[in-house]
């Protein structure tokens, strides 16, 4: 691989702005400054550096993020903030993609990554990637809901879905409205709110808090993101 593509893959800057690293003698390969930008080099074995510092080469990145209400699971949209607007420069890469999607008013964990071919798995209806969401629906739920949920409920168009594992965290009644958690393992287009839809129940908020073996935790806040641990990665297989 050519130096100069090495420190683009590596969001050094713009072509431009390497060809002048370059030029003004900033980068050296194995401790020798290069002259050019089409200086082969080994990702993993040569050792670049910038300024005196060494760049590693990393060909995936992983991120959990905590989507907030309001912003479009894309990469870009013309009009509207999408979940890789949350990205800062440093971190942000065109390559980034979200794995799967959630819709514009639904909050919670959204896994962004380069790596194609993870995504493809963990989306495959053969790979049974378990989404854990919380969901505020109206009322005061009866408990055979959670039967339904175990039978398979059967959505308005007919769609027969797989078994759901539903729990009643709490009831509030000064809003009278329940909160549950649920747990799936297809990724159906609105999935959660039609499976409520098709047993009677509407519901005002939604948040996915698993998916997989990767959960949110307290400091990732609504907006934010961070890198997967190798424990996560390692079990996301
Ligand atoms: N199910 C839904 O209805 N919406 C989501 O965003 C995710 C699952």
């Amino acid at each position: 691989m050519r130096v100069d593509k090495f420190l683009h893959d590596m969001n050094l800057g713009t072509r431009t702005q390497i060809r002048k690293l370059v030029r003004d003698g900033y980068v050296a390969v194995n401790g020798e400054l290069v002259k050019t930008g089409r200086v082969k080099v080994v990702p993993e074995v040569d050792l670049v550096t910038v300024k005196n510092e060494e760049v590693k080469y990393q060909e995936f990145f992983y991120y959990v993020l905590n989507k907030p209400i309001g912003v479009l699971t894309a990469t870009e949209d013309r009009k509207q903030k999408t979940v890789m607007d949350l990205f800062n420069k440093v971190d942000y890469r065109s390559d980034l993609f979200p794995v799967g999607r959630l819709d514009k008013d639904t909050e919670g964990l959204l896994l962004i990554t380069n790596n194609g071919n993870m995504a493809h798995r963990l989306l495959s209806p053969e790979h049974h990637v378990t989404k854990v969401y919380h969901a505020v629906v109206t009322g005061n739920m009866d408990e055979s809901v959670i039967q339904e949920f175990k039978d398979g409920v059967t959505l308005k168009d007919g769609t027969k879905l797989k078994a759901a594992e539903l729990e009643i965290l709490s009831y509030s009644e000064l809003e009278n409205q329940t909160t549950v958690q649920i747990k799936i393992t297809e990724g159906k287009y609105h999935q959660v709110r039609r499976m409520f839809g098709a047993t009677g129940e509407r519901v005002v908020g939604l948040r996915r808090v698993a998916f997989g073996p990767l959960t949110l935790d307290s400091g990732v806040i609504p907006g934010n993101y961070r890198a997967l641990t190798d424990e996560e990665l390692e079990a996301l297989g």
